[in-house]
């Protein structure tokens, strides 16, 4: 790895966080939402949701790109980055928030704890339209979403 292969990672997962904000925005509570509203529906937690799907197509794409990078270095590393942002993503979002598979580890850490919040306000509502907080790795702090959440709410 050198400095180019560091940038390309970095830059990947901040292009990632963006990307993942939009495609859940627009995409999962959009023309996606048949997939995604069984993530918003009362589930157990541990069972297979319609909306890992997601998750799946994700992966199979990601290989495809670690296929494709073997031949062009840099395609390689994104992928690597689009991997480290999916294995955060499956740690924060699938275990420590929803608890989906049985651990311990109950973190106190701040920015976790502001993760899990923030997270909880988006599943407040159960709905295609009137979410707030779509982003995932990084979330505004969680008074502006409660905030937010409320005027939604009024409007409706
Ligand atoms: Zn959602
Ligand atoms: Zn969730």
């Amino acid at each position: 790895m050198n400095l180019f292969h560091l940038l390309i990672l970095v830059a990947t997962l901040l292009i990632m966080e963006f990307a993942v904000t939009l495609f859940h925005k627009y995409v999962m509570h959009g023309i996606g939402w048949g997939w995604h509203r069984s993530h918003h529906t009362p589930h157990e937690s541990a069972a297979w949701q319609t909306n890992d799907w997601y998750a799946v197509v994700f992966i199979l794409f990601t290989i495809l790109l670690f296929a494709l990078g073997g031949m062009h270095a840099p395609l390689w590393w994104i992928a690597l980055g689009i991997s480290l942002y999916g294995l955060l993503y499956g740690i924060l979002h699938d275990v420590l928030i929803h608890r989906r598979v049985r651990v311990k580890w109950r973190p106190t850490n701040r920015y976790i704890q502001r993760l899990t919040k923030a997270h909880y306000l988006h599943h407040a509502v159960k709905t295609r339209h009137g979410g707030v907080s779509f982003g995932f790795l990084y979330t505004p702090p969680v008074e502006a979403i409660r905030r937010q959440l409320r005027s939604k709410l009024q409007k409706t």
